[in-house]
């Protein structure tokens, strides 16, 4: 029979949970719409490229926050979609699909699209220990639920439509509503800013957005609708896959600091619209990644895939790094700052993250030589304990975090190095157990055999040299033969631009 203890306190009732609210722009006590459990609902990838390594910080920074809310003891239900249709060029409503792009010009299906990317993305997501959400709808695959709230809008007269185009009417909605409240923009300022209307644009002002997009005959991801045959807008996917599996109300939504204008604003205007109320209590948005200084970006050629910072075949990079120390390098700054790459950050990275995993994987074998109180030192080693999780609890600090278990790291070697180890077993226990969850299971760092990687990157390199040169000698039998014969055993190439190869090792 379990017995009912008074006392009782769950770690989030004992370590409440404050965070930093994009909608407000303050730090507010994390309090859920049903006690015990959260909704948490974070914009996934659109899945017509491999993953790069700014996205990556994204979810990193997300799977830190489910996993800590999950250790504190929330029940939580995470829904990160896979954008597989509607994310256009450009945020103007125009230019081709992205992934209908792409399967245009590799001549593919837009499945095999859909499916090697998100193959990839998966894959990546697990080199980097990032958990699957509890969720992954796809958009392709609630596409009724997009028509049935699309014609909702137009029966509330929030939307129009045009040959075929249904647009939402942002400035009837801003007649009730606040346009730009969570971006902190208003109406005007948009209207004023930002580009004209040309002749053949269909609606009726620029800032109006596209929530159904006729498809033109040359577009290959089409399905019918009341308006004829067409393919949902970007942002109207959120809308119904968060609403559907968390509810009309839910506690976060989160996503890229790029996403907060237009798409989360445009999410909240349709559901708050739709539904009659706000769809989201806390708003999270994580910051950017840099390099060296810069912003990551593709025409820059200082953007870097995964697989190229592990294998360091990159020309800003001087050797490869683990998943595990690229991992520990991301945590060691708030997930709301800016975080710079560069060769010294990451070296001084691996040092750290070896510093952490050497106490891990003696605190795994340390034992107790007499259960006897040492009150001096127990007090410590509380305070380090305790310390995790207000900081943690504080807008999800990671950085501070690790500054915490360092010391306990320091701890453990002395521990590790002293001939006894006396202290009461209580406090032993809960020492250990906490630096092996804050780095195993809330920040998702675990040991790594680093020689074995050091040596299979030497070793894969070394190949692929080689087949730069058979290449380069157009002998491209053997070019695959090397390529098919690595990929039997679970290593695929990847050949980049101007002859550059990488790997990725599937899982
Ligand atoms: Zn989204």
């Amino acid at each position: 029979m379990a017995i009912f203890d008074p006392n009782f306190m769950t770690l989030y009732q004992r370590y409440p949970v404050y965070l930093t609210n994009s909608l407000s722009g303050k730090k507010e006590k994390f309090e859920t719409l049903t006690p015990g459990f959260v909704g948490m609902y974070v914009c996934g990838p659109t899945v017509y490229n491999y993953v790069h390594l700014g996205n990556t910080r994204t979810f990193l920074s997300f799977d830190v926050i489910f996993r800590y809310l999950r250790f504190i003891g929330y029940k939580v239900r995470y829904v990160r979609n896979i954008t597989d249709v509607g994310h256009l060029e450009n945020d103007a409503d125009e230019g081709e699909d992205k992934i209908g792009k792409k399967a245009r010009l590799e001549q593919l299906e837009p499945m095999e699209i859909v499916k090697r990317y998100t193959e990839d993305f998966h894959t990546v997501m697990r080199q980097f220990n990032i958990l699957p959400p509890s969720i992954e709808p796809s958009a392709t695959g609630h596409i009724v639920e997009q028509i049935n709230i699309t014609k909702k809008l137009l029966d509330l007269g929030l939307a129009y439509e045009v040959n075929g185009s249904v647009y939402f009417d942002v400035k009837k909605y801003n007649q009730s509503h606040h346009y730009g409240i969570l971006s902190g923009r208003n109406i005007e300022d948009l209207i004023e800013s930002g580009r004209t209307l040309d002749s053949q644009d269909e609606k009726r002002d620029k800032i109006d957005f596209a929530l159904w997009k006729k498809a033109s005959p040359q577009h290959i991801m089409r399905w019918p609708s009341p308006w004829g045959e067409g393919f949902p807008g970007w942002h109207i996917e959120c809308t119904v896959m968060s609403t559907k599996y968390l509810g009309e109300t839910f506690d976060i939504h989160g996503g890229g600091m790029d996403l907060k204008f237009p798409h989360h604003e445009c999410e909240i205007a349709q559901a708050t619209s739709a539904n009659g109320k706000s769809p989201v209590h806390y708003w999270i948005h994580s910051n950017m990644l840099t390099v060296n200084g810069q912003k990551m970006s593709k025409s820059l050629g200082n953007s870097f895939l995964p697989s190229e910072l592990f294998s360091g075949n990159h020309k800003l990079l001087e050797k490869g790094y683990s998943p595990m120390t690229v991992r520990f390098f991301m945590l060691q700054s708030h997930y709301s700052s800016t975080l710079d790459f560069s060769n010294e950050a990451l070296n001084a990275a691996e040092k750290g993250f070896k510093k952490l995993s050497n106490a891990l994987s003696s605190v795994k074998k340390m034992r107790l030589t007499k259960n006897s109180s040492n009150p001096e030192l127990e007090k410590s080693l509380l305070h380090q304990i305790d310390r995790c999780f207000i900081n943690m609890s504080d807008d999800f600090n990671t950085a501070k975090t690790l500054a915490v278990l360092f010391e306990m790291a320091s701890q453990i070697n002395t521990l590790a190095g002293a001939k006894e180890i006396i202290l009461s077993e209580n406090v032993f226990e809960k020492f250990k157990s906490t630096y092996l969850s804050m780095m195993e299971d809330v920040l998702g760092l675990t040991e790594e055999s680093g020689g074995n990687h050091e040596l299979l990157n030497g070793t894969v390199n070394v190949l692929i040299n080689l087949r730069k040169k058979v290449r380069a000698d157009k002998n491209f039998a053997l070019s695959d033969r090397i390529r098919d014969d690595l990929k039997a055993i679970g290593i695929q190439l990847k050949d980049g631009k101007d002859g550059e190869m990488s790997y990725e090792i599937e899982s």
